[in-house]
């Protein structure tokens, strides 16, 4: 069993079990036709279950072979132009290198004596991510698993610094009086965020978005007016660059305004819209992010980095205290003195991923400009798949894309009821999953059902939208053809 650990004696069975398994990954992108092919769960779920964890296979081609058969065969691929849902990104090779090395370094970053170079190569990352922003001089930050932890941890420590309000915080009493003010399009992980942190039920306030899926500035100065008013205190807002569905941004110096005059912390969620700090033509777009206290970055949606990649920023590194505990066995306050970089100090996970090594080997090879200039492709792709949906009389198109996401659905002329077109588009997006010819996703808007694209693919092209548009089309008309069918 020692032949499988990977050391000085097994380097070259190292090599050759992973090249093996290089090779087959490479053949199936080559080969692959379609981003998924449309397998149900109970067709995939007793192929799994059919597998003895108790009775191992030894040979590592036996194993890639049964790997194929549970997994590669039918894997979602988000390389593939036909893939438009989720945020998923496809990755560049350079960051996919540096995964293979930090898993086989298998560097922890807690710690200095745990990681050496790493330490110092992800303390550089996070710099050149806050210089990126201009938060300034005092500005810090550390790696996370997502910008849920990021979101997470930014809270916590805007928790911490809330002034006390009248009655203070003692207690639960004071984790009660909290109040974060997100959009109504904001994230999810901040009401999670907010649970976790103790905060009262009531505690995150949604704050009405505009037509263009933006905050309303004049609601947001309202809610903390009555927040004020009602003897409660204001401990964050969460501007988002980037909303999860429309990819819209946040009036973010409007928000700034706000946030200083009514001294509250501004968090900018930036996990989809960080991509434009590389962007060559669209930098503008998140202007007003270096007035932030915090914020998230996801380089694995933008910056087509694997997951995970991503971190919080702060604008004052004295603030990360708050999530500092010295222990003797890893620690220890001492090494504080002795100017021992322990990034733990700064985290809220202990032993942690080197992920900041796959941006590393991007930067290195492809600069920030050539990220930049992918992000810029698929911004200009949404503005010209905009333009196609605009113009086509199927389709009911939401908003402009700031980013790189179009909502829309499909309204047949003949069908008037709201409830049978909802239907339609449901039916659409399953039938579409299920023949695996492409991905969509899709949300709610008032109250509807709509489709959603997520364009993070330099190689999807007009054409490909309007293909995906078209077989949407054709999936939604069958379904009413044979709705009608059913009524007659
Ligand atoms: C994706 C997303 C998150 C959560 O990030 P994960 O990396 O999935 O944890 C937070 N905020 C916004 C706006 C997002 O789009």
């Amino acid at each position: 069993m020692r032949s499988h650990l990977l050391n000085d004696l097994t380097a070259e069975h190292y090599r050759r079990r992973v090249t093996e398994g290089v090779e087959r990954v490479a053949a199936k992108l080559a080969a692959t036709d379609r981003p998924f092919t449309g397998v149900a769960v109970d067709a995939l779920a007793p192929r799994v279950d059919g597998i003895d964890l108790d009775r191992p296979l030894h040979d590592t081609s036996a194993v890639l072979d049964e790997l194929e058969d549970v997994y590669l065969r039918d894997a979602v691929y988000f390389h593939h132009p036909r893939y438009l849902a989720h945020l998923n990104c496809p990755v560049v090779i350079p960051a996919v290198l540096g995964e293979a090395v930090l898993s086989a370094v298998n560097s922890s970053l807690d710690t200095w004596d745990q990681s050496a170079g790493g330490t110092l190569i992800e303390r550089k990352l996070i710099d050149w991510t806050t210089a990126r922003i201009g938060l300034g001089e005092a500005a810090d930050g550390v790696f996370t698993s997502g910008g849920t932890q990021s979101n997470l941890q930014a809270l916590l420590l805007a928790r911490e610094e809330a002034k006390p309000g009248p009655g203070g915080r003692e207690g639960s009493a004071g984790l009660a009086d909290l109040r974060v003010f997100a959009s109504e399009v904001g994230h999810f992980s901040v009401q999670k965020a907010a649970k976790l942190l103790g905060l009262g039920p009531d505690a995150v306030v949604s704050v009405p978005v505009g037509q263009d899926k933006r905050m309303q500035t004049v609601a947001l100065a309202r809610e903390l007016e009555r927040c004020k008013r009602d003897g409660l205190v204001p401990m964050a807002v969460v501007a988002t660059a980037g909303t999860t569905d429309f990819g819209s941004i946040d009036p973010l110096p409007e928000i700034a305004e706000l946030c200083e005059q009514y001294g509250v912390w501004m968090h900018v969620d930036a996990a989809y819209g960080c991509g434009l700090l590389a962007s060559l033509k669209h930098r503008d777009r998140i202007a007003g992010i270096e007035r932030a206290d915090s914020v998230t970055v996801d380089y694995h949606k933008s910056f087509f980095q694997p997951v995970s990649s991503s971190a919080v920023l702060v604008r004052d590194a004295a603030t990360l205290r708050h999530a500092t505990y010295h222990a003797e066995y890893l620690n220890p306050r001492r090494m504080v003195q002795e100017r021992i970089p322990n990034q733990v100090d700064k985290s809220l996970q202990t032993t942690r991923r080197f992920d900041a090594l796959k941006l590393w080997m991007t930067l290195r090879t492809m600069g920030a400009d050539g990220i930049g200039e992918l992000f810029d492709e698929v911004c200009d792709l949404a503005a010209e798949g905009w333009r196609l949906l605009a113009a086509d009389p199927r389709y009911d198109v939401v908003v402009e894309p700031s980013l790189s996401t179009l909502v829309f659905r499909y309204i047949p002329s003949a069908v008037t009821d709201p409830a049978e077109i909802d239907r339609a588009n449901l039916y659409a997006r399953k039938a579409l999953f299920a023949s695996g010819d492409a991905v969509v996703a899709g949300t709610k808007v008032g109250g509807r059902h709509y489709l959603k694209f997520t364009l993070l693919n330099p190689e999807t092209t007009t054409a490909d939208i309007t293909a995906v548009l078209d077989l949407i089309a054709g999936h939604a008309e069958q379904y009413l053809g044979e709705s009608l069918d059913r009524a007659s």
